[in-house]
């Protein structure tokens, strides 16, 4: 099989480089080997939450000089990041996905645990709020499913409570719910999603209105809408007080939305998505790649011009560990990693990890080696790329969306 460009990896990365290839004209595949960071994701994309050992709120984009010279957002440059940038709400909305933030200003999403935490895009069905305002609620109901364990009201309460809202908690139950409760295993959010729909939201709304009453607005988990976001509304206007949602312990119905959207777009367009398959290897000629297999075709190879490597750092199993090295397991592209074993890592937990920014090294085309060798038609993006920690930064979908689409406008011309 034969195609324009092939993209290795179905996360965040992979999926938004293949809807702009998929998008202009290109005969394009993404080969997925199945769950990614999307599967644990928050609702919301950072973008820059902290540089030089400070809290970013505003223009998170001028404040790009504090962080290494490799580091990926210096190597892309913050107008083309703006233009690249810019473009992902419009994508998100064509793949049925409603966002609220701005470029310019972070804000502040709500963690599971009751941090307020810099943001640049949250769904618009989550708990979001302007950096350095008062909130804007005094009392709020925290209201959970009867007997669901992934949700921490308490811990919400006392974050809230901080900031002078004054918190109700209650637990609401409806008996379209029932089957799964038999099992506590079976009480997940993903599994929730799955039954409240259509009438049973209309008695979880009925559920949701006894314990509102006098309140400014609900904060409920995000148990509703694994595949659109209709069950979100439907319930919201079942309620009378505005109803928000926060994510809970993974799977994340949120992020499992983000990725079936985002996957569909991609088929909408045109493209070929080969799910459950894993990319074992290809072959080179001269310095470049001109077929991958797969262990789902065989020895039926994958031909194309170009091809793009997502697949995640250790999370993803773009990058793997074994007691003595730390290799790319598809190809053996080269890494920054230093040293032996006891260097990888410091004992504090706390402190930075060597690990975090481990990564394919590539030339500022964000183009891979092997053995020192750059190879010509091979691109690697998001989380597999070295030269960042995006949890201490808190960028890790800002340079997965801008590594992604950089490469995609850099391959269609
Ligand atoms: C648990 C977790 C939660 C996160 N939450 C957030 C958040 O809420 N907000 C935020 O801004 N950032 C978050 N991040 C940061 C995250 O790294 C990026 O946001 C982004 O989602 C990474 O996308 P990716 O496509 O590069 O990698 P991944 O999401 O890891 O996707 C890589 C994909 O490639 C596949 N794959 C691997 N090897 C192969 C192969 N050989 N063949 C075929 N497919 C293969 C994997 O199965 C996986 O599906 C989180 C990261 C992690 C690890």
């Amino acid at each position: 099989m034969r195609f324009d460009t092939i993209i290795i990896g179905g996360g965040l990365s992979g999926l938004v480089s293949a809807i702009e290839c998929a998008r202009a004209g290109q005969k394009t595949a993404v080969v997925s080997a199945g769950q990614s960071a999307l599967h644990f994701w928050s609702g919301s994309f950072e973008l820059l939450g902290q540089a030089g050992g400070e809290t970013v709120i505003d223009r998170p984009l001028d404040s790009l000089d504090t962080l290494p010279e490799n580091h990926p957002y210096r190597r892309i440059g913050s107008e083309r990041l703006r233009t690249l940038l810019s473009k992902v709400p419009g994508m998100l909305s064509d793949a049925g996905l409603k966002s609220a933030g701005s470029l310019d200003r972070n804000h502040l999403r709500l963690t599971p645990l009751g941090f307020l935490k810099p943001a640049w895009l949250t769904l618009g069905d989550y708990v979001a709020f302007e950096a350095g305002k008062p909130l804007p609620w005094k009392k709020v109901a925290l209201v959970n499913i009867y007997s669901y364990l992934d949700f921490y009201p308490r811990f919400l309460a006392y974050g809230l409570e901080k900031r002078g809202v004054e918190c109700k908690m209650a637990a609401v139950n409806i008996p379209d719910l029932d089957t799964l409760r038999k099992s506590t295993t079976e009480m997940r959010a993903t599994n929730m999603s799955r039954f409240l729909t259509d009438s049973a939201v209309d008695r979880l709304a009925a559920e949701v209105n006894k314990v509102a009453k006098g309140m400014d607005a609900v904060i409920m988990p995000a148990v509703l809408g694994i595949y659109s976001d209709a069950p979100v509304e439907c319930l919201r206007k079942g309620v009378d007080v505005p109803v928000w949602f926060v994510p809970t312990t993974p799977a994340s119905v949120p992020g499992v939305r983000c990725q079936l959207s985002l996957r569909d777009l991609f088929i909408r367009l045109g493209g070929e998505f080969l799910p459950g398959d894993i990319v074992k290897g290809g072959e080179f000629e001269k310095n470049r790649l001109r077929r991958v297999y797969t262990v789902n075709l065989g020895d039926m190879p994958l031909e194309g011009d170009n091809f793009i490597i997502s697949t995640g750092s250790f999370f993803g199993h773009g990058l793997i560990a074994d007691i003595e090295r730390i290799y790319e397991p598809v190809f053996g592209l080269d890494l920054n990693v230093k040293g032996g074993r006891t260097e990888w890592y410091r004992k504090d937990f706390y402190a930075p990890q060597p690990y975090m920014e481990y990564g394919v090294t590539t030339d500022k085309e964000f183009r891979p080696s092997r053995k020192g060798e750059t190879i010509e038609n091979l691109y690697a993006t998001g989380a597999l790329l070295a030269g960042f920690n995006a949890l201490k930064e808190g960028s890790g979908a800002g340079i997965t969306l801008a590594t992604a689409l950089h490469v995609a406008s850099r391959i269609t011309g």
